[in-house]
């Protein structure tokens, strides 16, 4: 049987700052971002079972998606949480969704975040290829399990 690559898209809207950025992104703003789940396996050969040839229900892909990333983070604010703490208290006064990152909430640094939350929820015999993280209609970031043994 083959391995197989599948893949399912996820679309949220999510503010975030860039701490001590020269430029405008210091200030909140906002980007419609499309994320790519990437997953592998190889798909199930069992006539009785229900996701006979596939690798994984895509409806169980979406749910585990949803749940773990876009449900928090579409609609939030990110920060970094290593900016000064009276700011931070100012943002989570003023606004009900903030989400702090240990890091910089970069679109590089939000691939690799959510890679890490999804390694572990993706069923046993099913692998994490890759996430791709548009921030804009011409801007990614990329992380693939192979690049990170
Ligand atoms: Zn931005």
């Amino acid at each position: 049987m083959s391995v197989i690559r599948v893949t399912k898209e996820f679309r949220f809207e999510m503010a975030h700052v860039l701490q001590n950025y020269d430029g405008p992104c210091r200030n909140v703003h906002g980007h419609s971002y499309i994320l790519y789940v990437t997953i592998s396996g190889t798909p199930i050969d069992d006539r009785k079972s229900g996701t006979n040839g596939m690798v994984m229900d895509f409806g169980e892909l979406k749910r585990i998606v949803e749940k773990e990333i876009t449900e928090k983070y579409d609609h939030s604010i990110v920060v970094a949480g290593y900016m000064p703490s009276d700011k931070l208290t100012d943002y989570k006064n003023l606004f009900e969704n903030i989400i702090v990152l240990p890091c910089q909430p970069t679109c590089e640094n939000l691939v690799a975040d959510f890679a890490g939350i999804l390694i572990n929820k993706i069923p046993a015999g099913i692998k994490l290829h890759s996430l791709k993280l548009y921030e804009t209609a011409t801007a990614y970031a990329e992380w693939y399990a192979s690049d990170n043994k």
